[in-house]
């Protein structure tokens, strides 16, 4: 199979969920064979591949490179370009993270959409599991089975009126992702703001761009499907098993996902998944 690059550059801007900083984010055609890279416009150029070996394990949120020149919540931004098919991509970016913008990743699958493809010379990088791997990270469990193209079997669970238990699988394609996993969009407790503010977090949420829940139900916003939760955190863990750094072949089941906990997963499936 080819690769795929963008037909032509496309930007996004707005505020970040965790830093709160602004950031303009640029989508930009890149050579055969360079994968997908971020690149920190404001500071000189700096360039952070999209994979798991550069992957630092934080709270709440996916992170590429550490200290200043870090990049912080890329997992929606990543989805969107895996959703896309997209093989060569400079990302680039004047702040240390992706604008939230609505809370989804909607906003960045429709700017890829809306630069077009440009097939080019190369092939595709795939990974495919060959037997049944299991990793467990505190609450969070993982199992891959051998699979053809990206199966996802989610399942959530939060002691909350509105969530309770919800699982979902989806068969990741771009229509199915379009469908069913770009419009969902992230989501919080009021109950926990103070304590994430506290730790730095969440300075640029909103009820505008996060679904927030109080103790009865949602506030100032009406969900997109009852079960947006569960498919919010399947479009996460799209996102966040394309840091393998090409296609995954294989079933992936995830119970109670975290980001830290999915990126542990694909270190280890990237030890043991055939490349081709
Ligand atoms: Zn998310």
């Amino acid at each position: 199979m080819s690769r795929w690059t963008i037909a032509r550059p496309q930007s996004v801007e707005g505020v970040g969920l965790h830093m709160g900083v602004a950031c303009r984010l640029g989508f930009e055609p890149a050579a055969s064979g360079s994968g997908i890279r971020f690149r920190r416009t404001d500071r000189g150029g700096m360039e952070i591949p999209a994979r798991v070996d550069r992957a630092v394990l934080a709270e709440r949120r996916t992170q590429l490179g550490e200290g200043p020149e870090a990049i912080h919540t890329v997992e929606h931004v990543l989805a969107a370009v895996a959703a896309q098919e997209i093989d060569d991509l400079v990302i680039t970016m004047d702040g240390p993270e992706p604008p939230i913008l609505d809370g989804s990743a909607g906003p960045f699958f429709d700017a890829l959409g809306a630069a077009g493809v440009r097939e080019q010379a190369g092939e595709r990088d795939s990974f495919t599991v060959g037997e049944t791997v299991r990793m467990t990270d505190g609450e969070s469990e993982y199992v891959a089975e051998p699979g053809r193209g990206l199966d996802l079997d989610v399942e959530i669970v939060f002691p909350h009126p509105v969530i309770g238990r919800q699982r979902g699988e989806y068969r990741v394609t771009r229509d199915s992702f379009a469908r069913e996993l770009a419009g969902a969009r992230t989501f919080g407790f009021v109950r926990e703001v103070d304590a994430l503010r506290a730790k730095g977090l969440i300075r640029g949420a909103s009820t505008r761009n996060a679904v927030v829940l109080d103790d009865r139900g949602v506030v100032d916003t009406t969900l997109r499907w009852p079960d947006e939760f569960v498919r919010h955190k399947a479009m996460d863990c799209v996102g966040d098993l394309a840091l393998i750094g090409g296609r995954l072949n294989a079933r992936v089941r995830a119970i109670r996902p975290s980001h830290r906990g999915t990126v542990l997963f694909v270190r280890e499936l990237a030890r043991v998944a055939t490349r081709s």
